[in-house]
């Protein structure tokens, strides 16, 4: 076997799928390789349970890399008495920053009240003293109106009046999944991206029995297998109810769209994040550091059918520009300043409520003819979602062992280059764990121009991060397409020295690949205008 998810690495997992006696046998087939998948697979590979995940398009390509990044208990589900939602979100984001440091970070937030909003002072220290209190930990604070504008000075020529400080945590979403996924595959999972459950496998009398893949890799030869296992769970996201359709199961989820404008943080600089009640409408909005931009979001919006890759609206882009405009007017945002979108669609199970704001965040498990379906939920909450899928089907692959740690241990020495501060080197190892040394020795432990990321960074995901298109390398291992002006294109010759030659594509393949990651670009992530 070649190193782990390097060129080859997808012929290798085929020759183990395909039929005959040299066929591995499964325990276990996850479909869908977003966090909820990459989660059960860690479990499960922790434990011993011989696993197969596969992913119809790339790894996190769904919503998992197109979320707000954030780690958290979610402050606004307990507005609406979701408290077992944020009682469990706040103690996995505990766990998560104690050890995922330099992935799962610490995060400030400045709860920002103006007149008008309908929400009253004090009734945030109530919520906030709650939410404290689920993480036992005491951690917020009333803020003046000019405590807030010192903290967060681009509030000063806002009406705002104070409010409250308060910590979450953050993340990259996308990095997250990798890192579970990674380590899941040194614990003996298996994990390929683009491969498809194409169709699900039964038994005579209807139960399923396991599923026929489908290579979906675009220059892939078209392949198909047959995989048995004693279990297959749909982690599959928003596109839950297709597989649950086939066994002729009625649909149970709500799509709910929610987008994301970024602005160069020089263009709307803060050193923390602000929170503040949308004017039109109340609901919570976000103006969020990260990763050397600012993040706006999000929206909620039903969605409709999956049919495309998702992306914002011009409606929702002027809702974000008016929240943008009641907290920070003086910076006069417009489309003009947006440097990049994206869009997430989320899971909810649907109760019918008119307000799609309202519908529970709560994950939902069915099990129907044999098929276990998880769906729902946070990023924040994966560990305990892989437990709870894993939970019931135990009567099948046994019991589970104890809760063991999320992520590996990183190593015990690193030679640093003198070049890293200690917020660069906390970030690579929370990114890359035990393989950080691979990240930081040679001349290209050095940042991309305009990003915090290295062009180390990206020579390790083109050659060992089972990188199948452009779009994979540029949106999702290092996010240049999020975070940089004009889809990090300005660098493409100095991205395709370092990427071709690990990738192993002659210049038409390179070539073609651009053209498809502008269209990707175009199409879900760029600015409006
Ligand atoms: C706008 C937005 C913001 C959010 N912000 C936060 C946040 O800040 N913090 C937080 O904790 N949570 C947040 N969430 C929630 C969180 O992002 C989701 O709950 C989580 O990412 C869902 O992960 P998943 O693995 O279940 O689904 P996905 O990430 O969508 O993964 C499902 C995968 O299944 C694959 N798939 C589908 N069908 C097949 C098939 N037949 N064969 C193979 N593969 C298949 C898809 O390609 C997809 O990659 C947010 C959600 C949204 C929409």
């Amino acid at each position: 076997m070649s190193g782990l998810w390097t060129r080859g690495y997808r012929d290798e997992v085929w020759s183990q799928l395909k039929g005959g006696s040299g066929a591995q046998k499964w325990d276990l087939v996850v479909i869908g390789g977003g966090i909820t998948g990459a989660g059960i697979l860690g479990e499960a590979a922790r434990h011993g349970i011989k696993a197969l995940l596969v992913e119809g398009q790339d790894f996190a390509s769904g919503t998992s890399s197109r979320s707000t990044k954030l780690v958290h208990g979610g402050l606004r589900y307990l507005r609406q008495g979701q408290f077992l939602v944020t009682r469990k979100s706040v103690k996995e984001r505990e766990r998560l920053m104690a050890e995922g440091k330099g992935l799962v970070d610490p995060l400030g937030f400045s709860l920002a009240a103006f007149p008008g909003d309908q929400m009253p002072k004090w009734m945030y220290g109530v919520g906030l003293a709650m939410y404290d209190a689920l993480a036992w930990k005491w951690a917020h604070e009333a803020q003046s109106k000019a405590e807030i504008i010192a903290r967060i000075p681009p509030l000063m020529s806002s009406a705002v009046q104070g409010g409250y400080r308060y910590f979450d945590a953050q993340t990259d979403d996308a990095r997250l999944v990798i890192r579970v996924l990674r380590e899941a595959v040194r614990h003996g999972g298996t994990a390929i991206n683009y491969v498809r459950a194409d169709k699900l496998l039964r038994t005579k009398d209807g139960k399923v029995r396991g599923v026929v893949l489908k290579d979906m890799a675009p220059d892939g030869t078209s392949r198909t297998a047959e995989v048995e296992a004693k279990v297959v769970i749909s982690a599959t996201g928003a596109w839950a109810d297709e597989l649950r359709g086939e066994l002729g199961h009625a649909k149970r989820l709500r799509k709910i769209r929610g987008s994301h404008l970024t602005f160069r943080a020089d263009r709307l600089p803060l050193p923390e994040a602000v929170s503040l009640l949308h004017p039109r409408d109340q609901r919570a909005v976000f103006a969020i550091p990260w990763e050397g931009v600012t993040i706006l979001g999000t929206t909620d919006v039903d969605h409709g059918e999956l049919t495309d890759e998702p992306a914002i609206s011009q409606a929702e882009t002027e809702y974000l520009l008016e929240a943008a405009t009641k907290a920070f007017p003086s910076y006069d945002l417009t489309e003009k300043d947006v440097i990049s979108t994206w869009s997430g669609v989320r899971p909810v199970i649907d109760t019918g409520k008119a307000d799609p704001s309202k519908e529970s965040r709560e994950h939902a498990i069915w099990k129907e003819d044999g098929l276990l379906t998880i769906s729902g939920g946070k990023l924040t909450t994966f560990v305990v979602m892989a437990r709870d899928a894993l939970a019931a089907v135990e009567q099948e692959l046994g019991e589970l062992g104890p809760r063991t740690r999320i992520f590996d241990e990183g190593p015990d020495e690193v030679a640093w280059p003198s070049s890293l501060d200690e917020a660069g080197r906390a970030r690579l190892m929370g990114r890359f764990g035990i393989e950080v040394s691979e990240i930081v020795g040679g001349d290209l432990a050095r940042p991309i121009d305009g990003s915090i990321a290295l062009w180390s960074e990206l020579r390790h995901a083109a050659r060992t991060e089972a990188v199948v298109t452009l779009s994979d390398l540029l949106l999702r291992r290092v996010r240049l397409g999020l975070l940089l002006p004009n889809a990090g294109l300005d660098q493409i010759a100095k991205i395709r020295a370092i990427a071709q030659p690990e990738l192993g594509w002659d210049d038409a393949k390179w070539e073609r690949e651009v053209v498809d990651y502008k269209k990707t670009w175009k199409k879900a992530y760029s600015s409006p205008t």
